[in-house]
């Protein structure tokens, strides 16, 4: 057996007295040929690995350079340095693989953010990427814990879809028709258009912006669902906080509705946190050190006002502030910032879309915590938010955390079928391509209300990047698919 290795999270979670084990890892530094420090993905921490002098040949210590991987066997000892509190007095040293250190791109020195993005397969072996993925890994785990603890189902939505119902964002066609404008083979309708009749599944199909309507069908059957899954949206806005794809958790409850919704979604993000602040304390605290650095390089008034645990530790104790959008615009229209005109979009009045300007306002400046606004413009929402009494708000909630904006966007569902039939003509959507969908307001409807939360909106939050960029392992944005 090759592996009978111990981890070097597990081996300094030890006491040094003797021990003999086998680690394996990549070699990050390599000083005074003696010194070692060796790293193998399960921890920032290195371990000190001792190449006693006169020991090992010549041949085999010029191999131990920086990324090159190695097998090492020895005794654990207290180390005589500061700064560890075991080193490893090595008896074999095994090269597993070679690396050329001239070559090799990552300098034992602090790179930027976007030099590590060109090299991204090779990023996770930096500290600051090395906790983002680890940190990243434990929030998807405890994703699944806390549904599976609630008793949802999950479930599996289709990532090829025919609907283009949802119109949230310019979506990716699927297709396998021979593409191009002039191509003779690409079958034509009579008025020159695509005949997808003849397309691989006999109907144009795109990847899917959402898995929602699909829940809906899990809830009224299972009563609690939820997705985890990949999403896809050609929309082509460039910013901080938008990929092409993205990974989305969507829970869909039947016999629920938008206050219990609410309550859900506040509770499975404080849940969240608590989770990685439980599990992964040893990274969030290199993850603030590196944000509280990199603020250093920012004008005053651009910092943040608490460090990343403090933050954490802040959306943990107190209330997520609970208001309507018709309250919001009140607010917005009465601040001072609009008075003196300071939005780029001006607040216009009841009805108007909220700019995200608008909403970092609210998080960041007015409540300085996370916000639920609720009750929006039926026009300005999508076409399966329940209708309010008032016949003209829509039953949705969005939540906006402070440096990131919308984190989550969810709805009561109009579960009464006139009123959904009414609202899907006024809004021109197909009710004959979404039957299947009106057949659950059809049979046994139900009270029913979910929401979608960003997965690597929630990643940038609990770990303060800024770049959702940096939270997802290969990221998709315009014009970039590179590995
Ligand atoms: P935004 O206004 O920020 O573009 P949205 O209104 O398009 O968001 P929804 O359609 O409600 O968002 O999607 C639900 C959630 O999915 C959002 O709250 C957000 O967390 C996340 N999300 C949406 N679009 C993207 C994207 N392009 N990249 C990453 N996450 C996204
Ligand atoms: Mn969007």
């Amino acid at each position: 057996m090759f592996n009978k290795r111990i981890k070097i999270k597990e081996l300094l979670a030890q006491e040094p007295t003797g021990q003999e084990v086998t680690v394996m890892g990549w070699v990050r530094t390599f000083r005074n040929n003696q010194f070692i420090a060796l790293n193998d993905g399960s921890t920032n921490n290195n371990l000190q690995v001792v190449a006693g002098l006169g020991k090992f040949d010549d041949e085999l210590l010029k191999r131990i350079t920086t990324s090159a991987s190695l097998k090492v066997t020895g005794a654990i000892v207290p180390s005589l340095g500061k700064g560890q509190k075991m080193d490893m007095n090595a008896t074999s040293i095994e090269i597993l693989g070679d690396s050329d250190a001239e070559k090799y791109p990552l300098q034992p020195k602090k790179h930027s953010l976007e030099f590590l993005r060109e090299i991204a397969h090779l990023r996770f072996r930096t500290n600051t990427f090395g906790s983002v993925f680890r940190v990243r890994h434990s929030l998807a785990f405890a994703i699944h814990k806390f549904f599976n603890d609630k008793g949802f189902v999950y479930m599996h939505t289709p990532i090829i879809t025919a609907s283009d119902a949802e119109g949230a964002g310019e979506m990716f066609r699927v297709t396998t028709l021979p593409f191009d404008e002039k191509n003779e083979k690409t079958p034509r309708n009579e008025d020159g258009s695509i005949n997808f009749k003849e397309d691989f599944f006999g109907r144009a199909t795109n990847l899917t912006v959402s898995g929602q309507l699909e829940g809906e069908l899990g809830a009224t059957a299972f009563g609690e669902i939820y997705t985890f899954g990949p999403t896809f949206r050609a929309e082509n806005s460039n910013t901080a906080r938008h990929l092409a794809e993205f990974w989305m958790i969507e829970p869909e409850m039947a016999f629920c509705d938008l206050e219990d919704n609410a309550n859900l979604a506040e509770e499975f993000i404080k849940y969240l946190i608590q989770y990685a602040m439980n599990n992964n304390r040893e990274d969030l605290e290199f993850l603030a050190q590196r944000l509280s650095d990199e603020e250093k390089q920012l004008p005053q008034d651009k910092r943040s006002e608490m460090g990343l645990m403090e933050k954490l530790e802040f959306v943990l104790t107190n209330n997520f502030e609970r208001l309507t959008y018709t309250e919001a615009i009140d607010i917005l229209k009465e601040s001072n910032h609009n008075k003196k005109k300071k939005f780029q979009y001006e607040i216009t009045g009841w009805g108007m879309d909220l700019q995200s300007e608008h909403e970092r306002f609210l998080v960041e400046k007015h409540f300085k915590k996370p916000v639920i606004l609720t009750n929006y413009p039926a026009a300005i929402k999508s076409f399966y938010m329940r209708l309010n009494e008032d016949g003209k708000t829509v039953a949705a909630m969005d939540i906006l955390a402070p440096g990131i904006g919308e984190i989550v966007g969810g709805s009561q569902r109009e579960e009464r079928l006139d009123k959904l039939e009414d609202r899907m003509k006024e809004m021109n959507i197909p009710a004959e391509e979404l039957w299947w969908y009106m057949d659950t307001r059809r049979f046994g409807t139900v009270p029913h209300a979910g929401f979608g939360l960003g997965f690597e909106r929630m990643v940038q939050f609990v770990t303060g990047m800024t770049n959702i960029r940096d939270v997802i392992a290969f990221p998709r944005t315009p014009k970039s698919a590179e590995f």
